[in-house]
């Protein structure tokens, strides 16, 4: 944790959620209390099915809402893609980028999510970029390397400590149950701080939320929370269950 940084829990539901999972939102909303409250941010990332009746439940809760992508356009012959200002119009407030499931199933390079992370700038979203490397990656040695790499080509240009929220996700860690160790992860996100540092300038750098993610549950919630440098959680599996999500934002504040 960094002390003076309010942690941030999403919630990324993936391509899960109809109607009927309304209700686990709803749970949530009702789990939360005013310390809870006070102490960690929440956000749930549903479908883009989802998100406006998601976030119109949502009113009064103070849990917000996100997309799990956008487009870099922001209107226009792009069929099948949501812009920007359809998720802020929607009423969202963060779009997630760079997703590993992204990069891998659609092939997306760091210059296409630092341009969806500047559209969702542009609209007013904060962007949630997704980095992290692969088993092979870090069986070779590469992983600080790879995520640097990965950081310098994806941050959108115009970024501030406000605007801006970094998810570590390490590839091999998503929905496997395999997380890193305490020490990787403070190594890592030592040097994600380091390199933002270097991107955006110390001082915005120093605020930026830092998020682990992958594989995160009720049982590690604790250990990986308490690490340096990390600012809360990007959750998936386990987001779908509201118990899980409740003890996993409990154990971030
Ligand atoms: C994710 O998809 O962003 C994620 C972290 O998944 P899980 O928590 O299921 O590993």
């Amino acid at each position: 944790m960094t002390r003076t940084i309010k942690p941030l829990v999403a919630g990324n539901w993936k391509m899960n959620g109809l109607k009927a999972d309304l209700a686990i939102a709803a749970e949530v909303a009702k789990g939360i209390d005013a310390g809870l409250r006070q102490a960690v941010d929440l956000a749930i990332c549903p479908p883009a099915t989802l998100l406006f009746t998601l976030t119109a439940a949502l009113i009064g809760s103070r849990i917000a809402t996100g997309g799990q992508d956008c487009s870099a356009h922001a209107s226009g012959a792009y069929t099948g893609e949501v812009s920007a200002p359809m998720l802020v119009d929607a009423g969202a407030t963060y779009a997630i980028v760079g997703h590993s499931e992204r990069r891998t199933l659609h092939g997306e390079s760091n210059g296409q999510v630092k341009a969806k992370a500047e559209a969702a700038l542009a609209a007013g979203l904060t962007p949630i970029v997704c980095v992290g490397e692969t088993r092979e990656e870090r069986e070779a040695g590469k992983a600080l390397a790879i995520v640097k790499k990965q950081l310098r080509g994806s941050v959108p240009d115009g970024a501030s400590a406000a605007s801006l929220v970094v998810a570590y996700e390490p590839v091999w860690a998503i929905g496997t149950g395999l997380t890193p160790t305490a020490a990787d992860v403070a190594e890592m996100h030592e040097a994600i701080r380091a390199e933002l540092g270097r991107i955006l300038g110390k001082a915005n750098a120093a605020g930026v939320r830092l998020l682990y993610g992958g594989s995160v549950k009720p049982s590690n919630a604790a250990e990986l929370m308490n690490v340096a440098n990390v600012d809360g959680a990007l959750v998936g599996g386990a987001s779908l269950k509201a118990e899980d999500f409740l003890a996993i934002a409990r154990a971030c504040a």
